[in-house]
């Protein structure tokens, strides 16, 4: 007898007994839920109660759960060939690297990988051994910024910006730096949005000049800062960023985990910005979370670096999963119903309208400030709108909790350590109904 035929009660001790979740405080009150059916926006728990899911799993499920061609097109792909590694080639990494490359709207050579945290430790790996090999070896450290999250490994764990997710942990990697981040709603009084993104961004450039300009490898950075509460950029600080990283030679990497595939309302979250990165990473929405897949993709010249130099020049990186073929092929599919629904500008337009809509709520006294763009949405909660003060805990928490009781699931970010966790976030499947969203607002 399967697991899911046995009283929900067994199911719920077999969890406690034998699941360890992740980054989640084991809470004995609260049972998990336990999904067992998807289809569209919304899930199915075991107890029979239905949720619009308005994280898209962790900001995953673009196009929505229950996407049969999505299952077939991987079912076809195992049949014919389940595996090959990328030390060699296949068909459908080839044609999603074709694919990509459009999408991008640049030269890029894609390696492939199975996770975003594998994708940001190969663009360092890459950005490190690429500037050895361009003559500059001393080109070592990375910046990015606090409140950022870049993953789970000793490199990402080390470029994330949450004290929360790494003071258990440390020392992490060394060689990487944190500046602050454009938070336009916490800027000094008086400073205007404009004045104090451009300061932020001469945050970057003073960091490469006290470390040492021909010690910085790379910055790296989100088009907008998602898990540490969905905080988007004035459009003149990337621009800035960019002129910082042409002037001193330093590589932009840009990680499009969260909002790449349509997440903003575009492609990739960087083209609202008109930068162009050397390495972008990508993963989550690639697939749109039903297998495992990323991408590090990165500018052909660079890539020529690798090539072009003798035999002890080649990326020392294998990746046993990495590109698995059914991925690829899955993931393709998944591109070709962003395109056939027009789930991107879909994004866009009712991204907007639920901002809008939302907008109201900004006149409630929890209510410090609304933000984000297409399905990508920040809800700051704060004691007191003059002081900005972070909700309590607690009152963020019931939040959620009602929401859920509603049949809404929204999520949370913030870091604990550093005194807030009080941004309700929502990203909901790109491919959200009309009724949805309304039912959302
Ligand atoms: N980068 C960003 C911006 C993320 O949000 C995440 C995960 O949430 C990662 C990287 C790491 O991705 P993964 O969990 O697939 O390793």
């Amino acid at each position: 007898m399967s697991m899911l035929q046995n009283k929900v009660e067994d199911v719920i001790a077999s969890d406690r007994k034998y699941l360890w979740h992740h980054i989640t405080p084991y809470n004995e009150k609260v049972p998990p839920t336990v999904a067992v059916e998807a289809k569209g926006a919304w899930i199915t728990d075991i107890n029979g109660n239905r949720y619009l899911d308005g994280m898209a799993g962790l900001w995953c499920v673009n196009v929505g759960y229950g996407r049969e061609e999505l299952a077939e097109a991987a079912y076809e792909q195992l049949k014919a060939m389940p595996y090959f590694p990328l030390t060699q080639s296949h068909l459908p990494a080839i044609q999603l690297a074709e694919k990509l490359n459009e999408w991008l709207e640049g030269e890029y050579v894609i390696f492939f990988s199975n996770s975003g945290s594998e994708a940001n430790e190969i663009a360092f790996k890459i950005a490190r051994q690429y500037h050895e090999q361009n003559g500059e070896p001393s080109r070592y450290k990375f910046i990015s910024r606090y409140r950022a999250y870049h993953g789970n490994s000793m490199g990402a764990l080390a470029a994330t910006g949450q004290a929360v997710r790494k003071y258990k942990y440390e020392p992490l990697a060394p060689g990487f730096i944190h500046v602050r981040p454009p938070d336009s709603y916490r800027r000094p009084a008086r400073q205007s949005i404009e004045e104090f993104n451009i300061q932020c961004a001469q945050a970057i450039e003073e960091t490469i000049i006290w470390e040492g300009k021909e010690t910085v490898a790379a910055v790296i950075m989100e088009p907008a800062i998602t898990g540490g509460g969905i905080i988007v950029p004035h459009p003149v600080y990337m621009e800035k960023v960019q002129e910082i990283c042409n002037k001193y030679g330093v590589l932009l990497i840009i990680d499009e985990v969260i909002c790449g595939f349509g997440r903003t309302g575009k492609k990739f979250g960087h083209m609202h910005f008109g930068v162009h990165p050397d390495i972008v990473t990508m993963a989550k929405g690639l697939t749109s979370g039903y297998l495992p897949l990323s991408v590090t993709a990165v500018r052909r010249d660079i890539y020529e670096v690798f090539k072009a130099s003798d035999e002890y020049g080649y990326l020392r990186h294998v990746n046993t999963f990495g590109g698995n073929p059914a991925a690829c092929a899955l993931a393709l599919k998944n591109l070709e119903i962003m395109e056939q629904e027009n789930l991107i500008e879909r994004a866009r337009v009712l991204g907007e309208r639920l901002q809008e809509e939302m907008k109201e709520m900004e006149n409630h006294p929890l209510v410090g400030d609304i933000r984000g763009f297409g399905f990508l949405l920040g809800i700051e909660l704060v004691e007191d709108k003059k002081t900005k003060e972070p909700a309590a805990p607690a009152k963020v928490g019931q939040i959620i909790a009602d929401c859920k009781a509603n049949g809404l699931i929204v999520g949370r970010n913030g870091d604990t350590v550093a005194g807030f966790n009080n941004v309700i976030v929502l990203s909901p499947p790109l491919s959200v109904t009309d009724e949805d969203v309304a039912f959302i607002v």
